[in-house]
């Protein structure tokens, strides 16, 4: 393991050389079992050292200025495989993560807009992932954000549902069309979690929200991701983050 300032060294060289690459992981529509949409996920390709997980390496950039690049890179890639997927005639819609400090910067919603506009793509295809672990106030502070990128046409995600500290009520608040329900609820086995699990889908469904499964990684899941009605699916079982060509692979399978 580098000591962290070489880390921070290298996490700047990657990103001056193009060292980030996005892999794509697939989300099903649990009705059809057919891939509707995909999650875009950061990866560094490094020719040294030990790999180093986003886990590790985007709260690194954030604390190094370097999240608005990687953002821009990943929102970049996130679209181009969009386009490409439209052209090849197996639309597929995009899910990308964004960081509270991207959603801060006043430009930012102008900044996807004009992205999505300079592909001609339509705003429904693409959501924008925020999570639910920040400090309740952090969220709070970017509400007039998330009701931008919604008057656009751009779908919201709440990710990581169930690992927050904030509480459910307080959450209505927050303008989002999707829940992303986290694995940790999806995968808990104590009676406990299955109520609060329950309780998350009925409010999310009593508002409208379109409602993912994350960490699918048994039969079981899918089973409860079913029989919870879910609306889409994700995880392992149905297929881990991959390449864009490895897509086009399964999409034509
Ligand atoms: P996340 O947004 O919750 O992404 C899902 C993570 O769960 C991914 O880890 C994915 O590889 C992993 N995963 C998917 N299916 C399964 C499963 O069935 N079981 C288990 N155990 N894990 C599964 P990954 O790619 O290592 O990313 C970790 C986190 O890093 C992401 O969590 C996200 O918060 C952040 N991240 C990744 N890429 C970006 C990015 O481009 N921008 C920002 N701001 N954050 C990113
Ligand atoms: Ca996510
Ligand atoms: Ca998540």
């Amino acid at each position: 393991m580098l000591p962290a300032d070489d880390l921070a060294a290298d996490l700047r060289e990657a990103v001056r050389h193009g060292d980030l690459f996005a892999v794509f992981q697939p989300l099903i529509d649990v009705a059809s079992g057919s891939i509707v949409a995909v999650e875009g996920l950061c990866r560094w390709k490094r020719d040294h050292g030990a790999p180093v997980t986003p886990d590790e390496f985007i709260p690194l950039a954030e604390k190094l200025g370097l999240i608005h690049e990687v953002g821009r890179f990943m929102l970049d890639e996130c679209l181009a495989a969009v386009d490409h997927w439209r052209r090849a005639g197996t639309p597929l819609e995009v899910s990308v993560n964004v960081s509270p400090t991207q959603l801060a910067a006043e430009s930012f919603s102008t900044y996807v807009s004009e992205e999505l506009s300079r592909r001609a793509l339509t705003a429904s295809a693409l959501t924008i992932e925020i999570t639910e672990s920040l400090p309740m106030p952090d969220i709070v502070a970017i509400v007039p954000r998330l009701h931008r990128l919604l008057a656009l046409g751009i779908g919201v995600s709440l990710d990581d549902y169930g690992t927050g500290h904030a509480s459910a009520d307080r959450l209505e608040s927050v303008p989002v069309t999707e829940l992303k329900l986290d694995r940790s609820l999806i995968q808990g086995d104590s009676r406990q979690v299955m109520r609060a699990l329950i309780v998350a889908v009925e409010r999310a469904r009593e508002r409208g929200l379109r409602i993912v499964a994350e960490g699918i990684e048994t039969q079981a899941h899918l089973t409860l991701a079913r029989n919870l009605r879910c609306d889409r699916a994700q995880g392992y079982l149905l297929g881990a983050p991959m390449r864009i060509w490895d897509v086009d692979a399964l999409l034509a399978a």
